[in-house]
């Protein structure tokens, strides 16, 4: 049989097991399905050595770390030695499918000879999940690989399919052509997602999130902009612009009697820019904002990268006065030894534990523990993605400081969340009209 045959038969088994899944498995609620095209770069080096004997058992080592990173009802079919679909069955959330994701990355760039010697293959993954964008095997397999090949050609190691992505038409882009163009033409906005005190609802602060409006694509999603912008020096102009947007209307807004803080969202990208703390401060002294004023938010993941440089960085800014948070707190799979040493004020806990926190008691679990780590680090807690008011409650219970979601507020134009802090009452989504259907 041709190889081409053969993988498309294993292509349609796979399908079908998924389909059989979901037909047989729908009385488990809430239970979703990850697929991972995962694709092996180096491993064709491997077998130019010459001892094809090593190579074999270097694959199969490959193979076994896979294996072992995965649960005993999780599936592999591998098509080649550098190629395999991985098929995730009953995981809660999607959190659960990105502690996969890290385990697998980390696992796969770790390979070791028998000697000890490093071994180097570059996993990539493209990922699709149900039911989030895909209802059937064969369409979460075509959206995985889609995936994988959107994550190949803009230089990222791993990409979850987004349908907003298009099919992979922002990946034709000259992105730093396109910020630059996006920021002479004012296409950029930031919306403000208040954050409230658990115990009584008072405003705490509000995290700034960046909104593109294309005048061809509509409003593009920073979830798909901002890895482009990532992986070249778009990221650094966006960051720069962000920063002093944000700091610039937090003074235009500061006429009222509620002192707020406001959250940046930074890249470890930024971090590797010698200019970046110097102009984190000339932007706080520009518009005359106290540094205690302004959390910057870095993503767990993202500052694993490279521990020891954020780390030094991140130490700077705290020392400015400046606050760090630890955005998407619980995806970020790493011993938490690290912990100790980070200079950090705050953790985030990452959305997806928190949306589902009353139906699943996994999540609740996982968001007990979180709690609990950062009492003992001595760390401001503040968990986002509250869609439900008895969520509130419990996290209340659980001891968590903040929170931030669809049940307190959208993100809103900067007008309108100066509108939304100055009169919470007369709002229906505000603070005010929640705390009176909570009590
Ligand atoms: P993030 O920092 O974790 O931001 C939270 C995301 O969750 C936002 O999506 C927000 O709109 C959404 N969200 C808030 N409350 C809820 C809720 O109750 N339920 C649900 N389902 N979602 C909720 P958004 O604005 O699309 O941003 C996505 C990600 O893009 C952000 O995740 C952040 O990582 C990145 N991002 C956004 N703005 C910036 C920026 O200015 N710079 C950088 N580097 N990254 C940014
Ligand atoms: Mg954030
Ligand atoms: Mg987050």
């Amino acid at each position: 049989m041709d190889i081409i045959c053969q993988r498309s038969q294993q292509e349609a088994a796979i399908a079908a097991a998924i389909d059989d899944h979901l037909i047989t498995g729908s009385t488990e609620h809430n239970k979703q399905i990850a697929v991972l095209m995962l694709e092996l770069r180096g491993t064709a080096r491997l077998r130019a050595h010459p001892g094809g004997e090593r190579a074999e058992k270097l694959i199969r080592r490959i193979h076994q770390s896979i294996s072992k990173a995965l649960r005993p009802h999780d599936r592999v079919d591998y098509f080649s030695d550098s190629e395999a679909m991985i098929t995730l069955f009953g995981i809660n959330n999607s959190g659960h499918a990105r502690l996969a994701v890290r385990k697998l990355l980390h696992d796969l760039g770790n390979i070791q000879d028998e000697d000890g010697y490093g071994v180097h293959v570059a996993p990539l993954l493209g990922i699709a999940l149900y039911p989030d964008v895909a209802d059937s095997g064969t369409e979460l397999l075509r959206k995985a690989a889609l995936a994988a090949d959107m994550a190949r050609s803009s230089g990222q190691n791993f990409l979850y399919y987004d349908p907003k992505l298009g099919d992979g038409k922002l990946f034709n882009w000259n992105i730093e052509q396109e910020v630059e163009r996006a920021l002479r033409n004012d296409e950029f906005s930031l919306h403000y997602q208040p954050q409230i005190a658990i115990h009584n609802h008072a405003i705490t602060g509000a995290e700034a999130l960046l909104r593109w409006q294309h005048p061809e694509h509509g409003a593009v999603s920073p979830g798909s902009f901002i890895p482009l912008a990532e992986r070249s020096q778009a990221i650094h102009p966006l960051t720069r612009w962000c920063l002093h947007t944000a700091m610039r209307q937090l003074s235009e807004c500061s006429n009222h009697t509620v002192p707020y803080n406001v959250s940046v969202n930074i890249s470890s990208y930024n971090l590797i820019d010698p200019g970046f703390a110097p102009m984190v401060g000339n932007a706080l002294q520009l518009w005359n904002i106290p540094a205690d004023r302004l959390t910057l938010e870095i993503t767990e993941g993202a500052l694993l990268e490279d521990l020891s440089h954020a780390t030094m960085v991140l130490d700077g800014l705290r020392q400015q006065g400046i606050r760090i948070s630890l955005d998407d707190f619980g995806t970020g799979y790493s011993s938490l030894a690290y912990l100790k040493h980070l200079p950090v004020d705050e953790l985030k806990i990452d959305q997806s534990f928190v949306r589902n926190i009353i139906d699943e008691q996994h999540d609740r679990h996982i968001v007990e523990t979180i709690i609990k780590i950062a009492r003992d680090f001595d760390f401001a807690v503040v968990a986002e993605g509250i869609e439900q008011h008895q969520a509130m409650s419990l996290l209340g219970e659980l001891g968590c400081h903040a929170g931030q979601g669809y049940a307190i507020s959208h993100p809103m134009p900067h007008g309108q969340f100066c509108d939304w802090i100055n009169g919470r009452d007369k709002h229906p989504t505000s603070v005010g009209a929640m705390s009176k259907s909570i009590r």
